[in-house]
């Protein structure tokens, strides 16, 4: 099917961290944070690995002493996806990291001390061609631009963050990317349009604080939809409250969605309604499953009846549409298989899966 198209995206300069190009021409980026203690190597690393898996291209760890520092060099030399440091405040920190070979910084410069901290960090980094992302929150807005502006409007939070960039800039330092979170959809959308007049500088975008699974999903994918159909976003983080593995599944679909980036398989599945004669929810959650690990991309469809079902089914790569205790497997228009008995259906729609999996990769 053919799909519209989204109008031109932002132009941007293009940073790197470690492998991984953000902005310009280059695929939205997807991220996450590790929401385990940094100092504990072990769980942090299966953290980080879990979440490569699950598609995440960058992971930020919270780095909150000298221990941080110390476990953020061992777990460095451990994997491979890029790594960012996020520090407030200390810049010795900031220094720490860097030398611990770590891909990015986030971290705000107006908040790290005096001109020499500053100086410090942007030599580091800039040696180190690490760059640094300014990260401002609705809630971390300076009081003089809150009494401004009245509150941390969008106009506040997009001034708070240039002051940070202006600290860089001064310094010859340009590898920069910048966030402007709300929990406030709107808010957040009006800033993100905002600071995308005032830079060229690539824009990581997220709601944050976006909430549980449920909400967290429908705000990130609400406010990140809306920017990202507007061509405002280069790298992107869902955050939610739980598991971030989580969060890769929502932010992937989201890129999916508006035909950005696809990865793993899109898995089409009808709501059921009083036609569906077979255990429809109970095949589509296990379609789910056995796949959750796959990343290439293709069309499943799984469909409760012979009205609609067939339709979608067909338009798929493969699909299965049931009907009186009856599925239909189709794949790539063609009726494959009969398979007679609810009992049957998952098990020879896995089998017939798994089938077309190994063919692909073999072709
Ligand atoms: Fe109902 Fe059939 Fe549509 Fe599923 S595909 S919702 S069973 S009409």
């Amino acid at each position: 099917m053919e799909q519209a198209v989204l109008p031109a995206r932002r132009r941007s300069r293009v940073i790197r961290v470690g492998n991984v190009a953000i902005g310009g021409d280059n695929p939205v980026v997807v991220q996450s944070m590790a929401n385990t203690d940094t100092r504990d190597v072990a769980a942090t690393l299966a953290q980080i690995e879990s979440l490569a898996a699950a598609g995440c291209e960058i992971v930020r760890l919270a780095v909150l002493d000298d221990d941080a520092v110390r476990a953020l060099a061992e777990i460095r030399k451990r994997v491979s996806v890029p790594l960012v440091a996020d520090i407030h405040f200390d810049h010795r920190l900031a220094l720490g990291a860097v030398d611990a070979g770590v891909d990015g910084l986030r971290i705000n410069p107006g908040n790290i001390g005096d001109e020499h901290a500053v100086d410090a960090v942007v030599r580091a980094a800039s040696a180190a061609c690490v760059p640094i992302r300014i990260g401002v929150n609705s809630g971390s807005v300076e009081k003089g631009l809150l009494r401004r502006f009245g509150g941390p409007t969008p106009e506040a939070m997009v001034e708070s963050a240039l002051g940070h960039v202006r600290l860089l800039e001064e310094r010859d330092f340009h590898d920069i990317k910048i966030s402007i979170k709300s929990s406030s959809v709107l808010n957040t959308v009006a800033a993100y349009r905002l600071l995308a007049t005032r830079c060229d500088y690539p824009l990581h975008i997220g709601v944050t604080e976006a909430g549980t699974l449920i909400r967290g999903t429908v705000k990130s994918s609400v406010g990140l939809g809306l920017l990202l159909a507007e061509g405002i976003g280069d790298t992107m983080r869902v955050s939610l409250t739980g598991d971030p593995v989580d969060e890769m599944g929502v932010a992937w679909e989201i890129l999916r969605s508006l035909g950005l980036r696809a990865r793993g398989p899109e898995i089409v599945s009808c709501p059921t309604c009083g036609r569906t004669e077979i255990d429809l929810v109970g095949l589509a959650q296990e379609v789910e499953r056995h796949l959750r690990h796959v990343t290439e991309v293709f069309t499943v469809a799984v469909m409760g009846c012979v009205v609609n079902g067939p339709g979608e089914a067909r338009e798929a790569d493969i699909g299965i549409a049931g009907g009186r205790g009856l599925g239909i497997i189709f794949r790539k228009g063609e009726v494959i298989r009969k398979v007679r008995g609810n009992e049957n259906l998952v098990p020879v729609f896995l089998e017939e899966l798994d089938r077309f999996l190994s063919e692909r990769r073999s072709e």
